[in-house]
């Protein structure tokens, strides 16, 4: 791959998390970004540049440093946290289910900060 572009997939890659970071509530989707870069490279297999430079998503370098081994995990990592996330926040506001009682806004304050952690560590493994 040619140099250029693999410094612009760095470059994206950490505005990528970044933006992520900034509300844990944020949908990788949605990244404003998106729409420019699959015009220019087309589609980002597994939402992640580092697969995309490396063409190998089974060996994301990535992914290994954040604990993945066969194929690029950034993805479902991060979105696997959230959806814990979702489904607390659903439960801490159904009133009717006793079991939310144990679900605080401390609670939810520390998924969010989980999340937003390791949106910032996954924006940083790319170094
Ligand atoms: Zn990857």
């Amino acid at each position: 791959m040619n140099k250029n572009v693999m410094s612009e997939f760095k470059r994206l890659h950490y505005e990528l998390w970044n933006w992520l970071s900034e509300d844990p509530l944020r949908e990788i989707d949605c990244w404003p970004e998106w729409e420019e870069v699959n015009k220019k490279y087309g589609r980002i297999t597994n939402c992640c540049f580092a697969c995309a430079v490396f063409c190998k998503c089974s060996r994301c370098p990535l992914s290994k440093e954040m604990g993945g081994i066969h194929k690029c995990n950034l993805f479902y990592l991060f979105e696997g946290l959230k959806r814990i996330l979702y489904v607390k926040l659903h439960q801490n506001f159904d009133e009717d289910d006793q079991s939310t009682i144990l679900i605080t806004k401390d609670y939810i304050d520390n998924l969010k900060t989980e999340v937003k952690l390791l949106a910032l560590q996954i924006r940083d493994c790319w170094k």
